[in-house]
């Protein structure tokens, strides 16, 4: 029996025109998950996706692991696969997988039948009948249940047959890249990750940016939001990573700024550079990590004060979300155990005692104008900054 994975997906059938474009960008990204770990034929066939290994050289397992770290599957289905339309050679086919899968357990069961040839001789209500009469007759430790079978067993009737019985749920979302390009502020704590992915499951390929405020900030620092690149890298491709040099500017603002406000102007000169690269990278909109009254930098007056410094559209997926729920996420997507490394980051070195909680943009202004050449600093920041290409 010829065993291969037929891959569901959920939103991307319903984009009309753009079906696919998009089915296009999730074969591409599929294709990138595993051409590392076998050699695999990857084809569209009529709302599905089939990804079927060419030779027995591959981990099963692995397989399945990379499929269910890619945005737009919902559905990952080993199946065995009939290549042929005679019904006879189906329920063969069909008899021989349950025997091989279900052996001698004691199951109830159901058989679904699609068929998408409509011009097939037999219906789909037909074929689930004679199936599941075919299977009774045949495996006696078998029963019917329509109502809670312990296992539905699926026909799909295309140009070829495929019989499965077990779905793997996907993470669901779009292909990454289907949806433009956003830059992500990266630190290195546990939110930022965290709002780059659900920005990316949404279709929308991310770039990175890191403030890194050396000797303070120290290269362990640095390592460590290059390997949060590397974890996001997982779900969505390569990773481009701009480590902006940040020092002076942090140096500047710790001079001449009341310390109360250290953290917002910080927070503000950060939105205008990664505004700029963002530009430059053609990506159309920022990701932070905040999420409202968290800290003194993200109460409603601190998160107006930063949007008005920049007119790109700012997500901040993690917005009503609490601090656990954003924990069990980073566990989820595997970011949790880089993130609580404990290497200082810069907005923990420079940090008031009493922050401003509901700074005035006015009164914001007015301290900036101390920083009399920060348009140059940020120039000669972005100039001199790293791009890495994380994967
Ligand atoms: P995180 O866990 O993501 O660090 P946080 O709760 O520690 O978030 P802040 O330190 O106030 O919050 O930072 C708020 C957001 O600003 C972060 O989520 C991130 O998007 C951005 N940010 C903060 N520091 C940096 C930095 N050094 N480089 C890039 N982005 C940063
Ligand atoms: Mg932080």
């Amino acid at each position: 029996m010829n065993k291969l994975y037929l891959i569901k997906y959920g939103e991307i059938a319903l984009k009309g025109k753009n079906r696919y474009m998009f089915e296009d960008a999730l074969l591409r990204n599929i294709r990138r998950s595993i051409q590392k770990i076998g050699s695999f034929k990857i084809t569209k066939e009529q709302g599905r996706i089939l990804v079927e290994p060419k030779d027995g050289q591959y981990d099963e397992q692995e397989v399945i692991d990379k499929l269910t770290k890619v945005f737009g599957i919902i559905g990952i289905c080993p199946v065995i696969k009939v290549d042929t339309l005679d019904f006879e050679s189906i329920l063969e086919c069909l008899l021989n997988y349950m025997q091989e899968t279900y052996e001698d357990q004691t199951l109830t069961f159901k058989v679904e039948a699609r068929r998408s040839n409509k011009s097939y001789p037999l219906t789909s209500l037909d074929i689930a009948r004679q199936a599941g009469a075919y299977l009774l007759n045949h495996m006696p430790n078998l029963t019917v249940d329509v109502h809670k079978p312990q296992i539905r067993v699926w026909i799909e009737l295309r140009n070829s047959v495929y019989i499965y019985s077990e779905i793997i749920p996907g993470l669901g979302g779009m292909p990454v890249g289907t949806n433009g390009k956003a830059m992500l502020l990266l630190s290195g704590g546990i939110d930022s990750p965290v709002a780059g992915w659900m920005i990316a499951k949404r279709g929308v390929a991310i770039e990175g940016v890191y403030f890194h405020s050396h000797p303070y900030t120290s290269d362990r620092a640095k390592e460590k939001v290059v390997e949060l690149g590397r974890k996001l890298s997982v779900y969505t491709g390569n990773f481009k990573l701009h480590v902006v040099p940040f020092t002076e500017i942090q140096m500047a603002i710790y001079e001449k700024c009341p310390h109360a406000q250290l953290t917002i102007i910080m927070r503000r000169i950060m939105m205008q550079i990664a505004e700029k690269i963002a530009l430059k990278q053609e990506a159309n909109a920022l990701i932070t990590g905040e999420s409202i009254g968290q800290v003194a930098s993200q109460t409603i007056e601190s998160l107006v004060v930063t949007n008005a410094v920049c007119s790109m559209p700012i997500f901040r997926p993690l917005v009503g979300f609490d601090k656990q729920e954003i924990v069990d996420i980073s566990e989820k997507i595997d970011t949790y155990e880089t993130s609580i490394l404990p290497y200082e980051d810069c907005c923990t070195i420079f940090v008031a005692k009493h922050p401003q909680t509901k700074p005035k943009l006015e009164n914001i202004l007015q301290s900036e104008q101390a920083l009399e050449n920060i348009d140059q600093m940020i120039e000669k920041a972005i100039a001199n900054t790293e791009v890495l290409l994380v994967k």
